[in-house]
């Protein structure tokens, strides 16, 4: 079985409480009453007890009196006093056995005057007499004595037989007996016993009682310790009655049987513990019923407590109570109030910009989420203040936030139809307006850039501020709360490029960025890890058809984007920083390949395309020198490749660079030349030793006079300066053919041989070789 918990309730320590409490007083007055009932019995017998101790002695003087008057007549009797007189002895005796019979006593003595018995229907010896009683008999006419005798109780009374003057004394035994115990015990309302003992030391025996008491009754009551005035009896009450004076020979006892009180008292206390029950049920039920109304209301506290901390919203409990109860449903509901209330302000602050009482991001994200799940429509104007962190940084912050304070203000004047207004960045805001038409939205931003741009009156100076402003439209332009933030940032990030304008967020401009993000984020991989390979693409010597130079050209296949152009994630890897680490992992490879296939008998020069950037990186000439010197102390058949505008962006530094890469024994050459604005003259100044023709030239060149014109005279004129001239993109062996005609050096192109990988070198070198006579008479024939 299991115990019971023994945590209990509020109610349950009220009821428990109630109870115990009600149970100890009831015990405590109910133990008070019951003793009061037993000293109220006790007394009230030894008070009746009293009442039959006087009554005793009432009805013995009765007694005696009567006796007396009896043998006064005895005394005085003619008959009597003729035989007393006549000496004989047989006549005194015969006298005195009629006349003590009419008396009723047991046995009557006459005696002389000197006190020798005359005559006497005694059986046995006449007992000793006291002095006393003769005294007592001379004097008051009587004389009385107690006395037990075989265990019987007898009152001896003395009288004198005048006839006149003293003649004789007459002595008559009245014995105790069960008549008079009966009259006592009747009058007393007790039961009497006669007892008597014969020496001073021996056993009372009874000799007589009341009607109504058994044997075994006599038996234990006799035996009882005399001496006392009150006997311990279990069953009665006593009393001792001494009858026989100080010899205490002859005593009555008054018996007032405790079976029927301690009855009476069992039965009151049957009554008392029948109230005290009575008590504490109606005490279990008043604690009940103060418990229920004492705790209901706090139990309805606690549930409205647990309502307020949880979701669903909570009405306070119809507490009907008074005193604390009142005082704490009170308390409570100022608690719950006042919560409501801190509640409430610490949304505001959650929901909105402390500088400008606008939105914040939290607004927005809130806004977004439900417009996004309840697919509701919403023109966006976005906001972006360009000059923030200068003003705050040079005028102080106090002044950045009046300046955001009138954007806000100047926001609400000019969209006072936003659904929501929120400064959702530093300097960024956003109006998120019912959807319209495109056009209305760019002249509603139009109008409100305008506003925004006037100068703002601050300690009377008016400060112009510069304000980049985008327009989206959701859900068309953004499916969720991120695209969003991304889109509304690069919408930002171009606006800023292009002031006074409205930005339209273009589709697929987040695309394109997220692809860029990715690519940026492989790119890092593909170089550490072994993602990129290199390509090799040969160049022919023009007036030999010899293949005398490869150009290394960097390939990507990205996992999941497949093969990546060298010219998307260059330019990511230059915009992200990583383009160094990119060209010399390149650099290697190019090394490790030229080692490969010079060690496998192919002679040939390979060139390597420089970004831009690398021109200002320091260790470009070290690492180059690193990965290509050879024993000779030179980097001997090394071309790099750099375009015009890497050189003209900072032409100081490239002089230094490109002098650097020089003396380290690489040649130069000026790739995509022709698409730049360099001149010639300013090349001359570098020190370059080739011209590579953009392919743009090359490409169509049969059928392009225009190009042919260009061609032709770089041709002329990168030999009159002494450089040599590299045409790519050679896609026909006309065009061959062409170039071949006007002296270009070198020729590359697909129609000679596409990029290939290192290990294919030695053939395509092979087939290029096979392939030369071909090469040479389709030129010859061509220019027949
Ligand atoms: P680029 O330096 O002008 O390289 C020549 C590009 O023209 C190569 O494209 C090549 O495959 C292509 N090409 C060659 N012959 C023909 C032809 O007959 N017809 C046509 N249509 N194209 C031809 P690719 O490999 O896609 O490289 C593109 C650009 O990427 C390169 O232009 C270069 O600027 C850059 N690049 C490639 N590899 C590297 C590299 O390793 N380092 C650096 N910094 N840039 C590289
Ligand atoms: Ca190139
Ligand atoms: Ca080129």
């Amino acid at each position: 079985m299991r115990i019971l918990p023994v945590t209990l309730g509020f109610r349950g320590r009220l009821v428990a409480t109630m109870v115990v409490l009600v149970v100890l007083v009831s015990l405590a007055i109910g133990a008070l009453f019951m003793a009061y009932l037993f000293e109220e019995e006790r007394t009230r017998a030894l008070t009746q007890l009293d009442i039959g101790e006087r009554l005793t002695e009432e009805v013995m003087a009765r007694r005696t009196n009567l006796e007396l008057s009896r043998l006064s007549v005895v005394v005085q009797d003619f008959g009597f006093l003729s035989a007393i007189a006549s000496g004989d002895r047989a006549t005194m005796e015969s006298a005195l056995n009629n006349h003590s019979q009419r008396v009723d006593a047991a046995f009557a003595v006459l005696m002389n005057q000197d006190r020798q018995v005359l005559a006497s229907n005694l059986a046995g010896a006449l007992p000793e007499l006291n002095n006393a009683m003769f005294e007592s008999a001379i004097h008051q006419g009587y004389g009385r004595q107690w006395l037990a005798l075989d265990g019987q109780g007898f009152e001896l009374l003395l009288v004198p037989v005048q006839a006149p003057g003293l003649r004789a004394w007459m002595l008559a035994g009245f014995a105790l007996g069960s008549q008079t115990a009966g009259v006592i015990a009747r009058l007393s309302d007790t039961t009497v016993l006669f007892r008597a003992r014969s020496g001073d030391r021996g056993d009372y025996q009874a000799f007589a009682t009341s009607p109504g008491v058994n044997e075994a009754q006599q038996e234990s009551l006799v035996q009882t310790v005399s001496g006392e005035r009150y006997m311990d009896n279990p069953h009665y009450f006593t009393r001792v009655v001494p009858l026989s004076g100080r010899d205490n020979h002859l005593q009555a006892l008054l018996l007032i049987s405790r079976d029927a009180s301690l009855q009476r008292y069992y039965q009151r206390a049957g009554e008392v513990a029948m109230l005290v029950l009575g008590i504490l049920v109606a005490a279990a039920l008043l604690a009940l019923y103060l418990a229920r109304s004492l705790g209901r209301p706090v139990l309805q506290l606690a549930d409205y407590a647990r309502a307020v901390g949880g979701d669903t919203p909570a009405e306070p409990p119809p507490v009907q109570g008074s005193g604390e109860i009142r005082q704490l449903n009170q308390a409570f509901t100022d608690m719950v109030r006042r919560l409501r209330e801190r509640e409430e302000q610490i949304r505001y602050t959650a929901t909105h910009d402390d500088i400008t009482g606008l939105g914040n991001r939290n607004a927005l994200v809130q806004f977004t989420r439900s417009l996004f799940q309840e697919h509701r429509h919403c023109s966006v104007v976005g906001l972006r203040l360009d000059e923030l962190s200068e003003i705050n940084d040079s005028l102080g912050l106090e002044l950045g936030d009046r300046v955001l304070v009138g954007m806000a203000k100047r926001l609400r004047e000019a969209f006072t139809d936003a659904q929501l207004l929120a400064r959702t960045g530093g300097d960024e805001f956003l109006a998120l307006l019912p959807p319209m038409s495109s056009g209305q939205l760019e002249q509603r931003a139009l109008a409100a850039a305008a506003q925004l741009r006037k100068p703002l009156l601050l300690d009377s100076t008016p400060f112009s501020l510069r304000i980049s402003v985008v327009t989206l439209e959701l859900p068309e332009d953004a499916a969720n709360a991120n695209e969003f933030r991304r889109r509304l940032n690069l919408t930002f990030e171009k606006a800023s490029d292009h002031p006074d304008t409205v930005m339209r967020y273009q589709p697929g401009e987040d695309e394109s960025h997220l692809r860029e993000l990715q690519l940026i984020a492989d790119l890092h991989a593909a170089i550490t890890g072994d993602g990129l390979i290199m390509h090799y693409q040969p160049k022919l010597d023009l007036a030999t058809g010899q293949l005398v130079q490869v150009e290394a050209l960097v390939r990507w296949r990205h996992p999941d984007l497949g093969q990546i152009s060298p010219e998307e994630f260059i330019f990511l890897a230059e915009r992200s920083g990583q383009i160094h680490d990119l060209t010399a992992h390149i650099l290697t490879l190019v090394a490790r390949d030229a080692r490969q296939w010079q060690s496998q008998g192919l002679d040939l020069g390979v060139a390597i395309n420089l970004s831009a950037l690398d021109l200002a990186w320091r260790g470009l000439t070290e690492h180059i020198a690193h990965c290509f010197r050879t024993d000779e102390g030179d980097v001997g058949h090394l071309t790099l490749e750099v375009t015009e505008g890497a050189v003209m962006e900072d032409p100081e530094n490239a002089m230094v660079v490109l002098n650097e890469l020089r003396s380290l024994g690489a040649l130069i050459s000026v790739d995509d030349f022709g698409t730049g604005y360099s001149s010639l003259s300013q090349l001359r100044r570098l020190p370059v030793r080739e011209l590579k023709i953009d392919k743009s030239f090359v490409l169509n060149l049969t059928d392009e006079p225009q190009d042919q014109l260009i061609v032709k005279s770089t041709i002329d004129m990168a030999h009159g300066l002494g450089l040599k001239v590299v045409a790519e993109g050679i896609e026909s062996l006309d065009t061959w053919a062409l170039l071949q005609s006007w002296h270009c050096d070198l020729g590359q192109g697909f129609a000679l041989s596409r990029p290939v990988p290192a290990a294919d070198l030695p053939r395509v070198a092979g087939e290029l070789a096979a392939r030369r006579p071909k090469l040479m008479k389709h030129s010859t024939e061509t220019l027949s």
